[in-house]
């Protein structure tokens, strides 16, 4: 019954590029037997999860939605499926996303979009998970698994979370190790878990963070115990409303979700105060300078030698086989990326681009340093507008981009980010606030979350 609920399941969404059932009833069994020898249990004993297809899984294939990582079945674990596992968690399988994690809706993997399990009232038209982490959105949403992981490099957790009515939190950047996680974007990559609630992010997270020696940017702190620093009352805190989030032409009701989001913070007990970002518009262009750049840098590794696929045509040099295996490896909007990328750090654009870029993006840091002296967390909506129909931005590249206005600063600047469902709107989808938090102040984040939720 098990394996035709999600193979059933699976037909209608496409969520998972592969299913690891019986791994996921492995970990069940080994809890029985440990409970049975009176052994301590792990946080996530026996919980079936779906691991997005971008962590390295020993011996399940790891495509990072790409035609070139096909055939490449990694010898080695990443660090947090690791800590998944010895926390109890079994894997119920490899879960659908954007290709490489460059995307908004879903609609870039190599093995086909995800539909999301949401339709508009009265009107059957297939909708975006978000992206890049729809898999695990789609699959949450839809009750195939109670939690999975996701990495968010400009919004990847928070968007698809907000899409598809379930929470989702981007912890500190360096809360999680990035060893074993196929790179995008490193200095902007990180992982973290998606759950249908914020309680149930708090155990996972506790599960995934934690010091890393085998990655150079992993934060060397003790991991709080967040789960039990849980604590729905807001007395004392203050909670900062961005006006420059506050844009025009913003949906309604979108707007009217921050309002209530607002008044429920407020009923919680914290102090409203309204800030200023004053860079937040520059983050976009940022961001889509930076993730790119570093994107063309961590791709170059994928040259038909060391990874999956190979294209070596008929008496072909070492240079046709690159192009060759590149042409027909990387999907359209990898190919835009590396192209963006290799311009902005080609040695005539690199100063008026790239360094460029970095210098906002400390303008950027230093706008939220700056609104933390006077407030806790900061509250902002996940996303524009609700989940858009399949199809709708897939030939217009800006308009994509368009939607992770609101979840690049936090990523830009490094700061723990959390999407809480706050209510349907009047076509019946959900729509996600944000929570943003000071940096390592995950508990902060969490706790809003809960007084939302
Ligand atoms: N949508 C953003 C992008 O396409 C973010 C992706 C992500 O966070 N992995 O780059």
């Amino acid at each position: 019954a098990f394996n035709t609920a999600v193979a059933e399941a699976q037909a209608a969404l496409n969520a998972f590029i592969v299913t690891t059932p019986d791994a996921a009833l492995e970990a069940a069994r080994k809890v029985d037997a440990d409970r049975a020898a009176g052994k301590a249990l792990g946080p996530m004993a026996g919980v079936p999860i779906g691991m997005k297809d971008l962590f390295a899984t020993k011996g399940v294939q790891t495509t990072a939605a790409s035609h070139i990582l096909e055939g490449f079945t990694p010898e080695y674990e990443s660090t947090v499926s690791q800590k998944l596992w010895d926390a109890g968690a079994g894997m119920l399988g490899k879960l659908n996303l954007d290709q490489f994690a460059m995307g908004s809706s879903n609609e870039t993997s190599a093995y086909g979009k995800v539909i999301s399990p949401w339709r508009k009232s009265g009107d059957e038209a297939a909708l975006a998970p978000g992206g890049s982490s729809g898999g695990s959105s789609a699959a949450i949403a839809a009750r195939l698994c109670p939690a999975a992981t996701g990495t968010d490099t400009g919004g990847s957790i928070r968007q698809p979370a907000a899409f598809t009515g379930i929470s989702g939190i981007k912890p500190t950047y360096g809360r999680c190790s990035r060893w074993g996680i196929v790179a995008f974007a490193s200095s902007l990559d990180q992982a973290g878990p998606m759950a249908r609630t914020v309680r149930d992010c708090a155990i996972m997270l506790e599960a995934m963070a934690g010091f890393d020696p085998k990655d150079s940017t992993s934060l060397d702190l003790p991991v709080p115990q967040w789960e039990a620093g849980l604590d729905a009352s807001l007395a004392g805190k203050k909670v900062g409303i961005p006006r420059e989030y506050r844009m025009d032409g913003m949906d309604a009701e979108v707007a009217k979700s921050w309002d209530e989001g607002i008044a429920w913070l407020k009923d919680a007990g914290a102090e409203v105060v309204d800030i200023s970002l004053p860079h937040t518009k520059y983050a976009l262009p940022t961001y889509y300078i930076i993730a790119p750049a570093e994107a063309s840098s961590n791709l170059a590794r994928y040259d038909g030698v060391r990874y999956g696929l190979r294209d070596l045509p008929d008496g072909a040099n070492l240079q046709d086989m690159y192009a060759a295996t590149r042409a027909a490896g990387f999907g359209p909007e990898v190919k835009r990326r590396i192209l963006i990328g290799t311009y902005v750090l080609s040695a005539g654009f690199y100063d008026a681009y790239y360094t460029q870029a970095q210098k906002v993006r400390a303008l950027i840091s230093r706008d939220f340093a700056a609104a933390f002296n006077h407030c806790d967390v900061i509250l902002a909506p996940t996303t524009p507008t609700a989940a858009f129909a399949l199809g709708e931005n897939s030939d217009d590249p800006l308009a994509m981009y368009l939607n992770d206005v609101f979840s690049v600063p936090a990523s830009l600047a490094g700061l723990p980010a959390m999407s809480v469902p706050a209510g349907i709107n009047s076509q019946g989808l959900p729509l996600g606030l944000q929570i943003i938090g000071r940096p390592f102040d995950e508990q902060g984040v969490l706790n809003a979350g809960l007084a939302i939720e």
